[in-house]
């Protein structure tokens, strides 16, 4: 609790209660001029300030009619980006009213730590994008007492976690309360009687409220108090109930949002990744209560629903021991109409004893998606045992690749740049000309930026570094280096990310000797800021940040490369714009997508890069380096030697000659036309704000038509919907494809003309489904070499029924075109269809002739 403001400062309050002001730079300096030195003092964090700053403080500024007018200016221009119409009020048409938007974890702020990583970071961009955008959108999530972990090093360099807990009050959130002013707390059951309560706290973001949800409330025994304890802590039943928590107890809190402020439920709901999948089996559960059978319930939730996948590895998904599932949803906590065996069967898998939280996902929602084009064909892959007999591509999963917040992650500089060459509407509707725009600033111009961003982070890391120094045992005296560390204008590159191992924070180290040559070359050093926390179990990620520390402790380099703790939003705010290059070497294609190597890119940072995630289709050969893959090596050792000496290369060869070949002026011109090229041809294509435009055009306008659709009528579609596809499995063991010949013009020739039509006929028998109920198909394509059945580039067409053949057989007919050159195939098959599916596969139904 702290005093109220002095009534001329009440709409303080306002602004630093709506997070808006963490993307909105003349807010923060209003904050600033409060108080500086406290601004400092507090991390930059309004709800510290206010709660710290003196009385007489404020009321001076009370008095200051300046500073009166600067917050009224502030205060309005806050108020109109929260009621003018934005980008989604353009759409018209019959748009979703509210997407839910469910994560584990929101990196809205550094102030807010509720994060570990890039999907948390991205949850955070997603809602502020949306606000930008106008997209009604209400997220989700926990709020952890901890957060994740701050981290530091010990004297000997290894990874030293502590979880000071945070005071929700002392946080830019407020809590939602009942009409009388209790709180409002939501309950989810739990085995042998236990109940599990929360309340829940409202962050603005913006025009987005997110919801989090606290169970460390005390008419919680102690273990449910624990639950929201930490972020991706604890064992398997923890972490079920915290998944249990956000599913479940997450749209029981969206109800309970929707009713208190008069909103109408959501026609979307987004799970960003699987950890949030029980939300759909809370639905299902609501609609049975309204008298919807499961099925029908299913297919209502499936038509609202969007699933979002981020894990390219069949190790990295989360699952459970299917005991525990059955523990949880059976028994003593069953809901009546929703049987534990339904429950069990939507999360399994090839083993039948785990519970697949991603294939719950796939099959809870109608839609889905993977997080870069090249993730998406993964996950197509990964996940095509669910839709067996159907082609890889035609999975349906399809991908919208990630985006950064342009306001969040420009560093003030750049915007600066940005709005000096005319930049007006970055995140609205016409980021292309924006960023065309700020490419055409001077050299001289984009170079002193460069400078002044770089400089900017020496400083921030020569300051971190003193700090972690002096934790890990260093004197005063001994401290006299750090001023020394890094050069301002020596060519800088960053690596910062979480450490699993896939990411190869240590690659750098695979020959010390070349890598110490670069450092310390005495005309074209480069230097290397690293940063990232490794899971707390995780032994083998600490062992790489101790390995890398050790190397940096070294005096021979340690000016030139550093180990920064404590990676988090604000770090990553300074690394992402002050590198020139910012490194990136997974192992393909286990980043989903990767996003920091966007922060950078947002700012004229060059990314060298092995080609996976974005960088595999943003890549274009000027606007950076791609470091290549040794594709097909076996050997780990050897691939990532093979790999680190292509990094060596290209930074000996290329990146280093380059950033040192100076103009009279003192300017890399041809490396200058690279920041050129990749704010021109990058800055629009990751950002958010794309990225949010796609969801809501490819997904949620169809999932929100589709879900308006399904339940209409008390969900008769729906239920017409399980009906057809309860009778066409039942029956789908009787269609036959029995006879499929062809002919043409020139079907006899020895090579057809290109171009030319060859007419298919096929004899189907469908056994007790009627013609209405399938789409006959004609698929062709070009024979794969060696494989002799397989099509590849397929065209799939419809056939057109011409009649009954003999005993019951169907006829039908297509015309197809001789689309490839080369070795051609066809063949026919057969596919459920129905208005309300979203795509042939989706009943996971298809046959084709049987072979010879
Ligand atoms: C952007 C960001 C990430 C994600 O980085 P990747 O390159 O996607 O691994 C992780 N942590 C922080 C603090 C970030 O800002």
């Amino acid at each position: 609790m702290r005093a109220a403001l002095p009534a001329p400062l009440a709409a303080l309050d306002e602004l630093v209660g709506n997070l808006h002001w963490c993307w909105h730079p003349p807010t923060l300096d209003l904050f600033e001029a409060v108080d500086p030195a406290l601004w400092r003092a507090c991390g930059q964090d309004p709800v510290r300030l206010l709660g710290e700053v003196s009385a007489d403080r404020l009321a001076e500024l009370a008095a200051d009619e300046e500073f009166r007018w600067r917050l009224a200016e502030r205060h309005q221009e806050l108020r109109q980006y929260l009621t003018e119409p934005r980008w989604y009020q353009t759409l018209g048409g019959d748009v979703p009213g509210l997407v839910a938007y469910f994560s584990p974890e929101f990196g809205v702020t550094a102030v807010l730590p509720q994060y570990s990583g890039g999907l948390g970071i991205l949850a955070g961009d997603h809602l502020k994008a949306a606000s930008d955008l106008g997209v009604p959108v209400l997220g989700v999530g926990l709020l952890y007492r901890s957060g994740y972990f701050s981290q530091g090093l010990t004297p000997d360099g290894w990874q030293a976690e502590q979880y000071p807990a945070l005071d929700p009050h002392g946080l830019p959130l407020t809590r939602l309360r009942d009409a009388d002013g209790t709180p409002v707390q939501i309950r989810v059951g739990l085995p042998e009687g236990r109940v599990l309560r929360a309340q829940i706290w409202q962050a603005y973001v913006g025009r987005v409220t997110l919801l989090l949800l606290d169970s460390d409330l005390e008419s919680n025994t102690p273990a449910e108090r624990a639950v929201t304890d930490r972020l991706y802590g604890g064992g398997v039943d923890h972490r079920l109930l915290q998944e249990v928590l956000l599913g479940i107890g997450g749209v029981r809190a969206v109800r309970a949002w929707c009713a208190r402020t008069g909103t109408p439920a959501p026609d979307v709901y987004h799970t960003n990744e699987g950890h949030a999948g029980f939300l759909g089996i809370e639905r299902i559960r609501e609609l049975v209560d309204t008298g919807l059978d499961f099925d029908a319930a299913l297919r209502v939730v499936r038509a609202g629903t969007v699933f979002t996948t981020h894990t390219p590895v069949p190790a990295g998904i989360d699952r459970f021991p299917r005991e525990t599932i059955e523990r949880f949803f059976g028994g003593d906590n069953a809901s009546p109409g929703v049987p534990v065996e339904r429950v069990v069967a939507l999360g399994a898998e090839a083993d039948p004893s785990v519970f697949n939280m991603a294939h719950m996902g796939l099959r809870l929602a109608q839609r889905a998606n993977g997080v870069s084009r090249l993730h998406g064909a993964v996950s197509r892959e990964m996940f095509s045992s669910l839709w067996p007999g159907f082609d890889v591509d035609e999975v349906p999963i399809t991908s919208v690749t990630n985006g950064v917040h342009g306001r969040t992650w420009l560093a003030r500089p750049s915007l600066e740049l940005a709005e000096r060459a005319g930049l007006a509407d970055l995140d609205h509707t016409a980021p292309d000309a924006a960023f065309a725009a700020v490419s055409k600033a001077p050299d001289v111009d984009l170079w002193s930026v460069r400078g002044e961003l770089r400089a900017r982070l020496v400083t921030e890391a020569r300051r971190r570094l003193r700090i972690s120094a002096a934790h890990r045992g260093a004197t005063e005296a001994e401290l006299g280096w750090v001023d020394e560390v890094l050069d301002p204008d020596v060519l800088t590159i960053g690596f910062a990310r979480r450490v699993p191992s896939y990411k190869r924070l240590t690659l750098m180290l695979r020959d010390r000797g070349r890598l110490e040559r670069l450092l310390t070359s005495t005309d074209r050093p480069v230097q290397i800021l690293v940063a990232g926390k490794a899971h707390p179990a995780d032994e083998g990620g600490k062992k790489l940040i101790q390995e890398l520390v050790w190397f940096a402790d070294d005096p021979r380099v340690r000016r030139r490369i550093v180990f920064l703790p404590d990676y988090d939003m604000g770090l990553a705010r300074h690394l992402v714009a002050g590198c020139d290059v910012w490194l990136n070497n997974p192992l393909r294609p286990l980043e989903a997508c990767g996003t920091s190597g966007m922060k950078s890119a947002l700012n004229g940072g060059l990314n060298l890069s092995v080609r996976d995630g974005w960088w595999d289709e943003l890549y274009d050969g000027q606007n950076g380096w791609a470091i290549p893959t040794a594709t097909g090596v076996v050997d780990e050792n050897r691939r990532d030697d093979l790999e680190a000496a292509a990094l060596y290369e290209l930074l000996e060869n290329h990146v280093v000659p380059l950033f040192y070949d100076r103009d009279q002026a003192g300017v890399p011109a041809r490396w200058v036309g690279m920041v050129r090229h990749t704010l021109r041809t990058l800055g629009p294509a990751v950002l958010a704000s794309r990225m949010v435009a796609d969801y809501v055009q490819r997904l949620y306008l169809p999932a929100g038509a589709a879900s308006r659709r399904m339940s209409a009528d008390g969900g008769a579609p729906g239920r017409e919907l399980a009906a057809f596809a309860r009778r066409v499995s039942e029956s789908w063991g009787e269609v036959t494809v029995e006879h499929v010949e062809s002919s043409g013009a020139e079907e006899q020739a020895a090579t057809p003309r290109l171009g030319a039509t060859l007419r298919l006929r096929a004899e189907v028998r469908l056994g007790r489904l009627v013609a209405g109920d399938v789409e006959v198909q004609a698929c062709s394509g070009r024979v794969a070499e060696g494989d002799s059945d397989e099509l590849r580039d397929v065209h799939t067409v419809p056939m057109r029924l011409t009649g009954d053949g003999v005993d019951g057989r169907l006829r039908y007919e297509a015309d197809v075109p001789l689309a490839h050159a080369g070795a051609f195939g066809y063949t026919v098959r057969v596919v459920p269809t129905h208005p309300l599916l979203s795509s042939p596969a989706e009943l996971g139904l298809v046959t084709y002739p049987l072979p010879g």
